[in-house]
Parts: C-alpha cells; structure tokens; sequence
C-alpha cells in the first residue's frame, strides 16, 4: 500500500462524491477529492437548492392572489428579481462553505482542480499537473445539459445551467422539453408573471410518468397560462437585438427575451481519461458500465450518481456513495436498492411518485385495480382558484399490495415521501384502509378510496 498516495481518491465533489469521501475517510481511509467547479456539485450550486428556492419564491405571487378570498387586501406587489438572485447566491455560498468544512473536518483532503485518469491508478491534477497515485479511483463527475442538435442560433439558447445567473427577469420566455426540470422553470417564471411557452417533441409532457399524471398537470399548467405545444421542436433561433425568434418544426414561431433548452443531460464523461485507464462506457446510457456494487470495468475504479447515467437524483448518488464507502473501506458489503425511488416535480401544481405507473403494472401483474379521485382542495373554495387534486394508487389485485402511488396537488412532494415508506414495506390496500384518516387534509383520500375506478384483468396466455 506504500506504493500509493492515497487509498481514494474521488473525482467530483457533488453529492455522491463528497458523501463517498466523508465516509471512506471515516472509515480511516487517506482521501483526495478533486473538484474543477463548487464544492456542493449540480444539487446545491445549479440543481435542486437553488430552484426550490425560485419555486419558493415564485409561489408568493399564487399565495397573494389566493388571500383575498380569506378577507385580505393586500395593496400592489412588487417584485425584485435581482434581490431574489442575490439572496440564492448568498444561500448557495454558505452550502458550499458547509460542504466544504464538512469534507474537510473528516479528514479528507479538496483540491480545487480538474482531475483525469492516466492509468487505473494514476489521477493528473491539471491546475498543477501533480500525478496523484491512488489505491481505489471513485468517479462521481455527474452529469451536464444536453443542447441537442447543433440548430442555427444554438448560441442563444440558455440551460438550466445559466438560468441561475439571469441578470433580469424574461417577460417572456420559450422553453424547449417536456421533463421536470423544464416544466418546473416554466412554472417558476410563470408564477413570477413572466409568459412562458413549452415546446415538447412528444405527445404529452412527463414522460414516464402515469399518463393520469401527465394529463392532469399538463392542464393545470395551461390554466394557469402556461402555452403548452406538443409535437413540434425547435428549429432555428434568431435573434434582433433582445428579442429572439424562436422557429417551430410546426412551421410557426415564438417571440421571447429568453430562450432555455431543458432536453436532458447526459453523463460527464468526456475528456475524462477514461480509455487509459479501461473504463468502460455503458452502449446503451452512455454512462460509465457498473455492476451492482458501482465497479466500473476496472476492479479498483467504481463510479457513482449521475455519471453512471442510472437514476439521476441526489438522494440516489449519495445513497451509491455511501454503499460504496462502506463497502470498500468500512469492510460491511452494502448494494443499494433501487426499487421504488420516489420522485417528485416541483411544478404548479407539484407532483409526487413512488413505485409503478398504471401502464407499467398493467404490463407486470395479471390484475390491476385502480383507485383514483381529483378533487378540489378545500383552499379553493375560499380562495377560488381554478385547480383540482389528482390522487391514484395502483394495486395488485391478486396480492392487494400496493405498486404505486400518484399525486399532483400541494405538498405532493411531502406527502409521497411517507407513502414511500409503506410501499417500500409493501403495504397493502387493506392496510391503507385500516389507516385512520387525518382530517381535513388532502392525503386523508389516500385511505379513503373504497371502491376500484378501473379493475383491469389480463386473461391467462393458452
Ligand atoms: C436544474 C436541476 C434540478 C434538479 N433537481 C433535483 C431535485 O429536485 N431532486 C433531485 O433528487 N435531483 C435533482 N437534480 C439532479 C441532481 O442535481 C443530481 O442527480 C445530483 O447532483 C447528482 O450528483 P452527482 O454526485 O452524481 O454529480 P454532481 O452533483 O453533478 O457532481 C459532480 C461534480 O463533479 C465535478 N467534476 C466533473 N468532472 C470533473 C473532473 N474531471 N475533475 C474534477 N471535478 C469534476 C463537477 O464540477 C461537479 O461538481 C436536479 C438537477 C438539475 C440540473
């Protein structure tokens, strides 16, 4: 082991990277974590923190127009977005700071610099070119927005990667995709009064998602005023001055001050050094090749989180990091289960998951019962706003275990979170309904639902 600089050493200091570094170096491993950007990775610096802060924010503007109904006057709002901006950044700096710190009291060692492979145990430092030799290499490199296609006027297309950084508010914006990071900008800059219009190649938006879900949230999104154009994309961006045209395959186009493409991300895995040292690519993803324990095609190289192009969420890479310190240096062998993930949208209304789609448990189990209910939120009626609940469960109807669970509403997100737990523990429907309901709240239907509003039987192959 003289032979090595370090026992690990960890390209990228995102969620998975940092979590991997803290707890190998806790386990008594010498740890070197290199980092070309912020210490926090996509999840605080550009990914989820600073865009739930914007979802916050953009709310406001929903909550004043909801108050008159309960009696209030509220004289004209205003808002800043250049105080909003400042505000985020501060926040995102004292994350950096504490994910920094945090790395650091745990023994391991930053160096703030590009790192790539030379060999299976050798990293170059590029800001010194100092070869660091490494007993294991873990890459957690993430992933980057994907632009697509080289159109004409690409280069006026923003990412989700700038959209942090705007020095002013869009009065207008057009938004290229169909997932959740687009939709969730398309309701934040609507919920900041900005015009905002979807563009999505697809016939529905969400893909993936329960087609009830997709519905659902695609016309809420729309009364809201969001212009939602499905099965078209964008061909051509020309720009006059600050405003920008934005040309559909349709044949038509959109005027706007911003134009966002939001059509993917995909692994970081360029210029990585990769084939000197024989990792492998995933054909398929175009993510790093991993077995069940995150090892790469190499036996002392393990990558992690978004890079491997599996299941791009943070809870997931720090979940993989973990299992992976804990397996290499903590002598307890650890796989991650990635089975029932849960997953929300922070779009206006929220969604939240878990577990199977109506469509894919038809596909997996011969019987299928659905229970399903959209409702208007008790809010509503006071506030008038125009907006219904959507709450479904799937269930096997032969076990009666529940597969799946599916929410647009408020607190969709907080409340899929406990439901996880049960499914997680494969909770049937009877144990649902054995469940008090908590009064008056919108998940008090998730153990309300009594009668199936769609039984779907496949009939036995001869
Ligand atoms: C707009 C947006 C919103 C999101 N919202 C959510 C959400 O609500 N919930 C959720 O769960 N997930 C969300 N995600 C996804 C989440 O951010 C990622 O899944 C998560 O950050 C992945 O962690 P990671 O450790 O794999 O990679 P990252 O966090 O991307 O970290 C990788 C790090 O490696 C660094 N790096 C890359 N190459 C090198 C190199 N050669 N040398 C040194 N450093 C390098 C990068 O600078 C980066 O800091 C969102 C993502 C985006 C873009």
């Amino acid at each position: 082991m003289a032979d090595f600089d370090v026992d690990l050493f960890v390209i990228g200091g995102g969620s998975g990277g940092v979590r991997a570094a803290r707890i190998a170096a806790g386990h008594g491993a010498r740890v070197m974590v290199a980092e070309e950007y912020r210490m926090g990775g996509t999840c605080v610096i550009r990914g989820c923190v600073p865009k739930k802060l914007f979802v916050m924010g953009s709310h406001v503007s929903r909550e004043i127009e909801d108050a008159a109904g309960f009696g209030w006057n509220i004289p004209t709002a205003s808002f800043d977005w250049p105080t909003l901006i400042a505000n985020k950044d501060k926040e995102i700096a004292r994350l950096e700071a504490a994910y920094t710190a945090n790395v650091e009291k745990s023994g391991a060692r930053i160096v703030k610099t590009r790192a790539v492979l030379e060999d299976a145990h050798s990293v170059r430092l590029l800001a010194t070119g100092e070869m660091v030799r490494a007993r294991y290499i873990l890459i957690a490199t993430g992933g980057a927005p994907n632009h697509g296609a080289m159109i004409p006027g690409i280069e006026h297309v923003i990412s989700s990667n700038e959209v942090f950084h705007l020095p002013e508010l869009p009065r207008r914006i057009v938004i290229q995709g169909g997932g959740y990071i687009a939709l969730e900008f398309a309701c934040i800059f609507a919920g900041f009064g900005s015009d905002v219009t979807v563009i999505y190649r697809g016939d529905n938006i969400l893909r993936g998602f329960d087609d009830d879900v997709r519905d659902h949230v695609r016309a809420e999104m729309e009364k809201d005023g969001i212009s939602v154009l499905t099965g078209c994309t964008v061909t051509k961006v020309d720009r006059h001055r600050d405003e920008y045209t934005t040309h559909l395959s349709n044949g038509s186009s959109v005027a706007s001050d911003k134009v966002m493409f939001a059509i993917g991300r995909h692994p970081s895995v360029a210029n990585l050094g990769l084939e000197k040292a024989g990792v492998a690519i995933n054909p398929r993803s175009g993510g790093i090749a991993v077995d069940h324990s995150s090892r790469s095609s190499v036996e002392n190289i393990y990558a992690i989180g978004d890079v491997t192009h599996r299941y791009n969420l943070t809870p997931v890479a720090i979940r993989e990091g973990h299992a992976f310190a804990d397996s290499v240096f903590g002598h307890r062998k650890v796989q991650v289960d990635h089975s029932n993930i849960p997953t929300a949208v922070f779009s206006q209304p929220e969604v939240g998951m878990v577990g199977l789609t109506e469509a894919q448990a038809r596909e997996q189990f011969s019987r299928v019962d659905i229970y399903k209910t959209t409702f208007r939120p008790i809010k509503s009626t006071m506030s008038g706003r125009d907006t219904r609940v959507l709450m479904k469960l799937v269930v096997d109807g032969s076990s009666d275990c529940v597969l799946g669970c599916h929410i647009v509403g408020d607190n969709a997100a907080e409340i899929i979170q406990a439901v996880a737990i049960a499914i997680k523990m494969k909770a049937t429907k009877a144990d649902f309904d054995a469940t008090l309901a908590l009064h008056p709240t919108a998940a008090e239907e998730l153990v309300t639902m009594r009668t199936p509003t769609a039984r779907h039987v496949r009939e036995a192959a001869e």
